[in-house]
């Protein structure tokens, strides 16, 4: 990072993305001083070479700037709070998707640089719209909140593609930040306890299209409809998406087709129905605004039509994983409540459904529209017995208590279900972490526990 060169940056939070962006202002030739409440990240970042020191204590003239890793708090309840204390001293607070929208204007204003937020489907978006760009051919960095901290990318040049996640926080940090083509996915009024009321939410994620030379706005909710009528009033060119009205001008769902509406007219775009990994109406919406998205940065349509058909998908979300004859098993561990769980057993018509683990309040009660669909469910984990109180004498089920009996059970009778296709499905609506660390290691166990079963042909390694 060279737009810092010869000034003096202060910087909070050492995690893995903290000690990166510490390390690139550095090499860059800024002036770096960096802190953490965790003396062990504060260790391990002077032995990596970066210089420490408190920031309580700290002198903040002649400061130029105090960057904030993702997930360090703005406001802090402790005293000598460093956003404070910079604030106070007039000194500007920003975060690591700030760095690169400046270094990005410094080098390369022109390469691409395409911006995803909303509340969900962030990450398949964002992973959609980077393997389009790759499967084109075209050199793309995949970055921010989905995973590699942005200033680890390579370097903005010309014709480098970046697409990156933006949580609210990276946004509220990045006040310059101006994106080729910018997404608002959705917004519902989630995460509320970590930003104070949904009209600051709904503002932030405002700001990013607002700022964005094409916006690109999912209109089904009406807090994303009145911000694309708002931002289109001001100026800003948007292109609408919808995953179930049909829209004069924009891209929405008719079924499995993509339609762009255009000028007057209408045609399909794309087929999404024998695409696996974008099955279901919420993965239309998260496609339409990668096809919105590619085109507004000048993807060719067989370009847009190709990557889509080979999307891999993303691990553990409604991730197809193996197939038996008619027997599909799909991994969607990161179903870690009812709401979460609630696109895949809307996406599959018949289901033997692997639910458990850890539950959140309310359970599966909210879930009851997709039970004339569950052939059977398999319990496992704590939630075992509560889950068999709702399913009732609705759906039929067992408590098969392990993942990898539960996979042997569903396996056994998906196999002689003889209705067609069935999906083997584990969409725990439930936290992983009475039986295993975490989503991830839950998800990749059923994978294991699938390549076990005789006779399955894998989809993924
Ligand atoms: P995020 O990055 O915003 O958390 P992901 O792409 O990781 O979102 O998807 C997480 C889960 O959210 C998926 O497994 C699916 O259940 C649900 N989901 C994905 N896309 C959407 C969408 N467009 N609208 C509503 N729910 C979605």
């Amino acid at each position: 990072v060279s737009t810092f060169k010869g000034k003096t940056v202060a910087l909070f939070g050492l995690g893995g993305s903290g000690l990166a962006t510490a390390m690139a202002l550095a090499a860059g030739g800024a002036d770096v001083t960096a802190w953490d409440d965790s003396a062990a990240s504060v260790e391990n970042a002077a032995a990596a070479g970066v210089k420490t020191g408190d920031l309580r204590t700290l002198d903040w003239t002649g400061i130029d700037a105090l960057v904030l890793s993702p997930g360090v708090p703005l406001t802090h309840p402790k005293p000598h709070w460093s956003a404070d204390l910079a604030r106070a001293a007039g000194v500007e607070v920003i975060g690591d998707v700030e760095l690169f929208a400046r270094e990005r204007r410094a080098h390369a204003p022109d390469c691409p640089f395409i911006a995803i937020t909303g509340t969900n489907g962030k990450s398949t978006t964002t992973a959609l719209i980077a393997h389009i760009l790759k499967a084109s051919g075209r050199d793309t960095q995949l970055g921010g909140n989905i995973g590699t901290a942005v200033l680890t990318l390579d370097p903005p040049k010309a014709g480098r593609f970046y697409v990156v996640e933006c949580s609210s926080y990276q946004i509220d940090l990045a006040p310059t930040l101006n994106p080729s083509a910018g997404i608002l996915l959705n917004l519902t009024p989630d995460h509320l306890d970590r930003h104070g009321s949904m009209e600051h939410y709904a503002d932030v994620k405002e700001r990013l299209v607002a700022a964005s030379s094409t916006a690109i706005v999912g209109v089904d909710d009406s807090y994303c409809e009145r911000i694309a009528d708002r931002i289109e009033r001001a100026g800003t060119k948007v292109m609408r998406i919808s995953k179930r009205n049909v829209l004069a001008d924009g891209i929405y769902a008719d079924g499995s087709r993509l339609i762009l509406a255009q000028a007057g007219a209408a045609r399909e775009i794309a087929d999404l129905s024998s695409i696996q990994t974008l099955r279901g109406s919420h993965n239309a919406q998260n496609a339409a605004a990668a096809v919105g998205a590619c085109l507004a940065v000048g993807v060719s349509e067989p370009d847009i039509r190709a990557g889509l058909a080979s999307f891999p998908g993303l691990k553990h979300r409604m991730q197809p994983v193996g197939r038996k004859g008619e027997v599909l098993f799909v991994n969607d561990s990161k179903a870690t409540n009812a709401d979460a769980a609630a696109p895949a057993l809307s996406s599959f018509d018949r289901i033997y459904w692997i639910a458990g683990g850890v539950p959140k309040e309310g359970g599966i009660s909210t879930l009851g529209d997709f039970f004339p669909k569950i052939a059977k469910a398999y319990l496992i984990g704590q939630a075992a017995p509560d889950f068999a109180a709702t399913l009732g004498t609705a759906v039929p089920h067992v408590l098969s208590g392990t993942l990898e009996r539960a996979v042997e059970d569903a396996a056994a009778d998906a196999g002689k279900d003889g209705a067609g296709p069935v999906a083997v499905l584990l969409s725990p609506a439930c936290a992983s972490f009475d039986q295993y660390k975490n989503f991830e290691v839950r998800g990749d166990a059923f994978v294991k526990h699938v390549a076990a079963l005789p006779g399955v042909s894998m989809l993924v390694e």
